[in-house]
């Protein structure tokens, strides 16, 4: 919560909006290179540090926050995983993606890292964070005098932050994409046409890793996330009501579609999140402008099949933050081509993600034309070297783009 002592008027050179992982790396960057700034967030810090969402980490992200000091408890902690498994007809296979690509996923709940990065720039680095601000908005941003101003619900007061340039970090549901004019970008929606039914079960894994259960009934997927907690999906229709899914009609349904032989029978708990997801995607191209540069979620959704959004937010964020950096030093080069920059891994991970939907979801689609390329696309997979080497570089995620 804001406190009564900040100023109604501050100048700043970067307005963040947003503290998730993508507004967070930015400020991080920015405020360790000696450029200023002010971070803005709707919801409180204890609420951030707690919502569960994200797990699965490119090694590639991993390493560029090592570099900035920013991934020691990470570094510390993260389980890391070197293969997953399909489980169809009763089997188990498993594709062993550190072997085949050379790297590795680091598992770190998303809830931990936004802990981390707050930790580092509010507590050690003395950062301006402002936790819980009510009515974001944002004011000529193609103009001489950008400004950002939300109301502080403490006091009533309303508080307006001057600045060179914003950084749009807030998310899917945030306000900074709505605030580029129509006509000024474009905005591509791509609808996988199923939903997952997301659970967080108090139970250990049943499992080493990622399980993807392809099944007639749907896709049951299973992901280590800690000792004491799993993270589990079923697909559902879109749209479902999570209330059809009671406790014991989750696991029963599990039990079906992870079932294969050799396999660990699935640790029940109590399921402390069950919220239903629609599968779909949007890209904003460019994502920039005037003064507005957006990063993260704000500019892209990916569906989490393929475990890319928070990464991307990282990607951007990195981007953007050397950018900002760059243009204080006079250099405008990097904002000049920071959305063309970033846009080029989007469309590569957004096509990964429609491969691998098609490979989860084509058995239970109900179109024998995509269950049997569905299943092609599988066999490949498993039985060529070669696809199985490109699969595990695009699953685990590439360090250059392409
Ligand atoms: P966010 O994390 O959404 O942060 C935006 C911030 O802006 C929020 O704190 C929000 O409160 C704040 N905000 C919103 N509106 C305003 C406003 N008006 N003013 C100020 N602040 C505002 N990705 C992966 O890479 N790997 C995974 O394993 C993975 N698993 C996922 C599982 C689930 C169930 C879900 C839902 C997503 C998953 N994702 C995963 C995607 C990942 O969680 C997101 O892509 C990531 O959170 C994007 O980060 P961000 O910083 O862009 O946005």
């Amino acid at each position: 919560m804001s406190s009564p002592a900040i100023p109604t008027r501050t100048r700043t050179s970067v307005a963040v909006i947003g503290a998730g992982p993508a507004g967070l790396t930015v400020a991080n960057l920015l405020r360790a290179a000696g450029v200023d700034c002010v971070l803005v967030e709707a919801e409180s810090r204890e609420f951030i540090e707690q919502r569960p969402r994200a797990g699965f980490m490119e090694e590639w992200a991993v390493r560029a926050l090592a570099r900035h000091g920013l991934a020691d408890r990470l570094l510390e902690r993260a389980e890391t995983q070197a293969e997953f498994e399909f489980r169809f007809g009763g089997a188990r296979h498993t594709v062993r993606t550190a072997e085949l690509s050379g790297r590795r996923h680091f598992v770190y709940p998303q809830p931990l890292l936004v802990t981390d990065l707050v930790a580092a720039y509010v507590d050690r680095a003395a950062g301006d964070a402002r936790f819980g601000v009510r009515d974001v908005q944002l004011h000529d941003i193609d103009g001489e005098r950008p400004a950002v101003s939300y109301r502080d619900p403490s006091t009533g007061a309303r508080h307006l932050i001057e600045c060179d340039l914003i950084a749009g970090c807030d998310g899917a549901r945030g306000v900074t994409r709505a605030a580029i004019p129509d006509g000024r970008a474009v905005l591509t929606r791509y609808d996988h046409g199923v939903a997952w039914l997301a659970l967080l079960a108090e139970a250990p894994p049943s499992a080493d890793g990622v399980v993807f259960g392809i099944h007639e009934r749907g896709l049951g997927a299973h992901m280590a996330r800690s000792p004491d907690v799993t993270r589990y999906y079923l697909q559902v229709a879109p749209g479902e009501d999570p209330g059809n899914w009671p406790h014991d009609r989750v696991w029963d349904e599990l039990r079906i579609r992870l079932a294969a032989s050799g396999a660990r029978p699935l640790t029940e708990g109590p399921l402390v999140e069950k919220v239903v997801l629609d599968m779909h995607n949007y890209v904003v191209e460019p994502m920039a402008y005037g003064r507005l540069y957006l990063a993260g979620d704000a500019a892209h959704l990916v569906a989490p099949i393929a475990a890319k959004g928070m990464n991307l937010a990282l990607n951007d964020a990195l981007l953007l933050a050397d950018a900002l950096i760059a243009h204080h030093r006079g250099d405008d080069s990097g904002l000049a081509g920071y959305s063309e920059a970033c846009l080029r891994r989007v469309w590569q991970y957004l096509e990964f993600s429609q491969w691998l939907s098609e490979v989860l979801h084509g058995a239970s689609s109900g179109d024998r034309f995509r269950a049997g390329t569905a299943s092609a696309r599988l066999r490949r997979l498993l039985a060529s070297e070669s696809a199985a080497k490109a699969f595990a570089g695009l699953y685990i995620g590439e360090e250059a783009d392409l």
